[in-house]
């Protein structure tokens, strides 16, 4: 029998209902507002690319499971990429690991290396599934809060510093930062690394965002820095970087003794998936960097464009040095509350962003911020721009 007192959803997940995207998707839908809450493009990649997934379909390359680490085909392309880019040498049989989705990697290596009990510190906001993941480990998670300082968030070294205890296992960390659009500088990445160095931790480094940098900002990935190449387990994903965010392609690049023990729990996720994606993800990594550079320069124009437009509107906006996502302080319109006003805002103007709030455990420090996907049509971004001119009325 069971008991009707108990809850079906068990204590570990009980805080984590449904996302608020799916409420103001909904929300989106009923009121046919512009919908800059959920980050995904809506333009396709490359045609040459979308053109791989479907030869490798045809020919039947991928149809039925793929090798559980991968196929070698995208594992030696994923090293290939990090060798290019960072000069990190990994081998593509033993440090290399397909996972589906940077969503997958995450969750298999939290599961995998977070014992119960175990503290995770993680920068706040934070991206959504990190809080679930930790809490399905039986982890404890800690946050650490990127704070407004002249117009960008900023990690606190002490603070950071200071969340570290005997129990804390590993650091969560994500640049280019998803909500805030910072991009972590030499300077944060060296403390971190001397950190986890000294105190003996794990790091897992989420980078998807790694090719959306502006401006002057830079991507280091943090296996780059001493001591670390051995301790961190790297992220990467093809959803972001080649605007095919259904295709669930993601991986990690680490040690072997870590990718052993990521593959350990990835094995019983999903075993394996997106066969013949994978192949063509295997062709997009070795795009030259004339791809690369044009992407981000696009993205970097639909940034200033969205940017001016909220700008206008009278929000304050911390411009994003990377990411696709723009977070915004609605103060200086006369609002304060987040969630009521992402909630008025698509009847209001036609419009759908994402409180930040949900972002942080410490809800009320995240209170007043609001974030806008741009990675959309240019038409559909001077649209929401100009809708958004009244954002109060
Ligand atoms: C989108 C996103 C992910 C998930 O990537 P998938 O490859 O689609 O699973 C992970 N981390 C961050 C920070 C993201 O923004």
């Amino acid at each position: 029998m069971t008991s009707s007192a108990r809850p079906l959803l068990n204590r570990r997940l009980a805080e984590f209902g449904t996302t608020i995207f799916a409420e103001m998707s909904a929300l989106a839908l009923q009121t046919g507002a512009i919908n800059l809450g959920q980050g995904f493009p809506d333009t396709d990649g490359p045609e040459e690319v979308r053109e791989a997934a479907v030869r490798a379909l045809r020919d039947g390359r991928g149809n039925q499971y793929p090798p559980g680490p991968g196929v070698p085909e995208l594992r030696t392309a994923v090293a290939a990429h990090q060798e290019r880019r960072y000069g990190l040498v990994h081998d593509p049989d033993t440090e290399v690991l397909v996972t589906a989705g940077a969503t997958e990697a995450i969750a298999a290596a939290l599961l995998a290396l977070v014992e119960p009990g175990d503290e995770v510190v993680a920068l706040e906001p934070y991206y959504d599934s990190y809080a679930a993941c930790i809490a399905m480990a039986g982890g404890k998670r800690v946050p650490v809060t990127l704070r407004p300082h002249e117009g960008s968030f900023r990690l606190d070294l002490d603070e950071l510093r200071a969340a570290v205890t005997d129990r804390t296992r590993l650091l969560l960390i994500n640049t280019p930062h998803n909500p805030t659009g910072t991009v972590l500088t030499r300077e944060e990445l060296t403390a971190i690394a001397e950190l986890a160095v000294e105190r003996d931790l794990l790091v897992i480094t989420d980078e998807v965002y790694e090719h959306l940098v502006f401006d002057d900002a830079e991507h280091l990935p943090l296996a780059t820095f001493p001591g670390m190449r051995e301790r961190t387990v790297t992220i990467g994903s093809a959803g972001k970087t080649f605007s095919f965010t259904g295709w669930k392609v993601g991986w990690i690049t680490a040690a072997p003794g870590l990718v052993s023990a990521v593959r350990s729990a990835k094995q019983f996720l999903t075993y394996v998936s997106s066969g013949p994606f994978q192949y063509a993800v295997a062709e997009a990594l070795a795009l030259p960097d004339s791809y690369f550079a044009a992407f981000r320069e696009d993205m970097r124009a639909k940034r200033d464009l969205l940017s001016s437009g909220l700008a206008e509107a009278g929000f304050k906006v911390f411009k994003p040095a990377g990411t696709y996502f723009i977070t915004t302080d609605i103060r200086p319109l006369g609002e304060s509350d987040g969630f009521a006003f992402c909630r008025a805002l698509p009847e209001r103007c036609g419009v759908v962003a994402i409180p930040n709030a949900v972002f942080y455990d410490h809800r009320e420090q995240g209170a007043p911020f609001v974030r806008f996907a741009f990675c959309k049509r240019t038409d559909v971004l001077e649209e929401a721009a100009a809708r958004l001119k009244t954002p109060t009325a």
